[in-house]
C-alpha cells in the first residue's frame, strides 16, 4: 500500500475553526472523521504516526466491523484488500483442541485496513495531518470567552512534532480516538481512566508461514497459564501473531520470544522457528475503563474509551460501530448544545459498547485463573455448542443499534 500524504500543514490547520478535530486515525478516529466529513462537517484528522503504520493486533475483523462498513457504503474497502475469510477457531489448551466454526469475519493486515479507511475519510473531504501529536489543552486555560462571558464554543488542541510545539487548532468538538495510551489527555485531569490492577499486556510479531502449521482461514488460540497467543494467516505466506501475557511472566522469561515459546509448548503446538529474531512490539496494560466518555466538547471513542483483553477479537468491530454512532449523534445534534451531545454519547456508549463487554470480561477473568480456564475448556470439550454459542454471539453485528 502507498504511503499517505498530509493534506494540510499545522499552520494551515491553525487558521480554521473546525467542526471536529479527531485525534488518532485508527478505525475509531478515521471512520468518525469519514462520517462527519460525509455529512458536510469540516474535519481535521490527525495522527502521531505516518501511514501505513503497523498496530499491535490479531488482524481478525469480525462481522460487527464488516457490517458497520457495509452500512455506511464502505464494504468495498475490504473487498479491495488482500484478506483471508476466517473459517474456524482452533482453541488449544495443554495438548487438547476444540474447533469452532466461524460465522464470518476476515483476517487482514491492520496497516492496509487502517490506511484504506483514512483514504475514505480524505475522499469524503476530511483534512489529514500525519506525523503530528495532538494534546487536548486543559479546559481552564480557554473556557471563558472574555467578550461574551459564556463558556467557549470550541476546544483547543496543541499540535506537536518530534516533541516540539507547532501550533494550536480549534474544534467545536474534539474526538479523542488515540488508542490505549490516551496521550492526548495527559495534560488534563478530565475524563480519567481506570486500569485493571491485574491487567495483561499485548505482544505482536509477524513471520513467514513456512515457520508454522497454521493454515489459511484458521484462527489458532493457544491458552497458557500466563497468557494466550493467537495466530492467523492474513496474507499469502504471512502469519500474524498477537498475544496477551502477564507482565510478571514476561519479566521472568526476559524476552517475548521465550515467553511465547513457552506458551506454544504448554499448548502442545510446535514452536515456530526464528521467534528470537522477530521484531516484537508490545503495549501497556490492556484492560481499562472510563467512568465518562464525554466532557465539555470532548468525546472519547475506541480503545481510548475503554478496552477489555483481546481474546474475543472485538476491538475493531466496537471501534467502527461506535464511530458510526458517534458521528450520527454529532451530525444530528446542535453543535451549540454541548451538554446534550455529551449526554447522548455517554448513554449510547454505555448501552452499545460497555454493555456488550461483559462477556469479554467474563472470559478474561477465566483466562487469568488456570483452574477456571481448565474447567471451561473441559466443558467446551464436552459441550462444543457452548463456545460455538459465545463465538456466534460475539460475531453478531449490533443490528440497528440506536445511536442514543
Ligand atoms: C494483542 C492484541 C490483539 C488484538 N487483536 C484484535 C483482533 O484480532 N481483532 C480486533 O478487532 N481487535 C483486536 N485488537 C484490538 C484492536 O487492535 C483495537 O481495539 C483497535 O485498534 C482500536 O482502534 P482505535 O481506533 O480505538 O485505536 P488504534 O487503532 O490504537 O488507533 C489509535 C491511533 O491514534 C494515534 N495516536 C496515539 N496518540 C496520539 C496523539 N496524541 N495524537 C495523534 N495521534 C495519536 C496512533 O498512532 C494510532 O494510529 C487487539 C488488540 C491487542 C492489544
Amino acid at each position: 500500500m502507498n504511503s499517505l500524504e498530509s493534506t494540510i500543514t499545522a499552520a494551515g490547520a491553525a487558521a480554521c475553526l473546525w467542526d471536529a478535530v479527531v485525534i488518532g486515525a485508527g478505525p475509531a478516529g478515521a471512520l468518525t472523521a469519514r462520517q462527519l466529513a460525509d455529512g458536510g462537517r469540516r474535519v481535521l484528522l490527525l495522527d502521531a504516526k505516518t501511514f501505513p503504520r503497523e498496530k499491535v493486533c490479531g488482524g481478525c475483523i469480525n462481522e460487527q466491523a464488516l457490517s458497520a462498513l457495509t452500512n455506511v457504503g464502505l464494504r468495498k474497502v475490504i473487498a479491495d484488500l488482500p484478506a483471508f475469510p476466517i473459517r474456524e477457531y482452533d482453541l488449544r489448551l495443554r495438548g487438547r483442541s476444540v474447533r469452532i466454526a466461524s460465522q464470518g469475519g476476515i483476517a487482514v493486515s491492520r496497516a492496509d485496513l487502517d490506511t484504506a479507511v483514512v483514504c475514505e475519510a480524505i475522499h469524503s473531504g476530511a483534512d489529514l495531518l500525519l506525523g503530528t501529536t495532538g494534546r487536548l489543552v486543559p479546559r481552564a486555560a480557554n473556557d471563558w470567552s472574555p467578550t461574551s462571558g459564556q463558556a467557549t464554543e470550541f476546544r483547543e488542541v496543541q499540535l506537536e512534532a518530534a516533541g516540539a510545539p507547532l501550533a494550536r487548532v480549534r474544534g467545536r468538538v474534539v474526538v479523542i480516538a488515540d488508542g490505549l495510551v490516551r496521550k492526548s489527555l495527559q495534560q488534563t485531569s478530565e475524563l480519567p481512566v481506570c486500569t485493571a490492577a491485574n491487567s495483561w499486556i499485548g505482544l505482536h510479531a509477524v513471520y513467514s508461514a513456512d515457520q508454522d502449521s497454521c493454515p489459511p482461514g484458521q484462527v489458532r488460540m493457544l491458552i497458557g497459564r500466563h497468557g494466550y497467543v493467537g495466530t492467523v494467516q492474513f496474507q499469502n505466506n504471512t502469519i500474524n501473531l498477537a498475544a496477551a501475557v502477564a507482565p510478571d511472566a514476561l519479566r521472568r522469561c526476559g524476552t517475548a520470544a521465550v515467553l511465547i515459546s513457552e506458551l506454544f509448548e504448554s499448548a502442545g503446538v510446535a514452536v515456530p522457528g526464528g521467534l528470537a529474531e522477530l521484531s516484537w512490539v508490545g503495549t501497556g496494560p490492556l484492560t481499562r475503563r472510563s467512568r465518562s466518555v464525554a466532557g465539555h466538547r470532548v468525546m472519547v471513542i475506541g480503545d481510548a474509551a475503554g478496552y477489555v483483553e483481546p481474546f474475543t477479537g472485538e476491538g475493531v468491530g466496537q471501534a467502527m460501530t461506535s464511530a458510526v454512532q458517534l458521528a450520527d449523534i454529532l451530525l444530528n445534534a446542535e453543535l451549540a448544545n454541548e451538554s446534550a451531545m455529551s449526554a447522548a454519547w455517554n448513554t449510547c456508549y454505555r448501552r452499545n459498547v460497555a454493555g456488550r463487554q461483559w462477556m469479554c470480561r467474563g472470559l478474561s477473568l477465566a483466562l487469568h485463573r488456570p483452574w477456571v480456564a481448565e474447567l471451561a475448556f473441559q466443558m467446551a470439550l464436552m459441550c462444543p455448542y457452548i463456545p460455538q454459542f459465545i463465538a456466534n454471539r460475539l460475531n453478531t453485528p449490533l443490528a440497528g443499534a440506536p445511536a442514543s
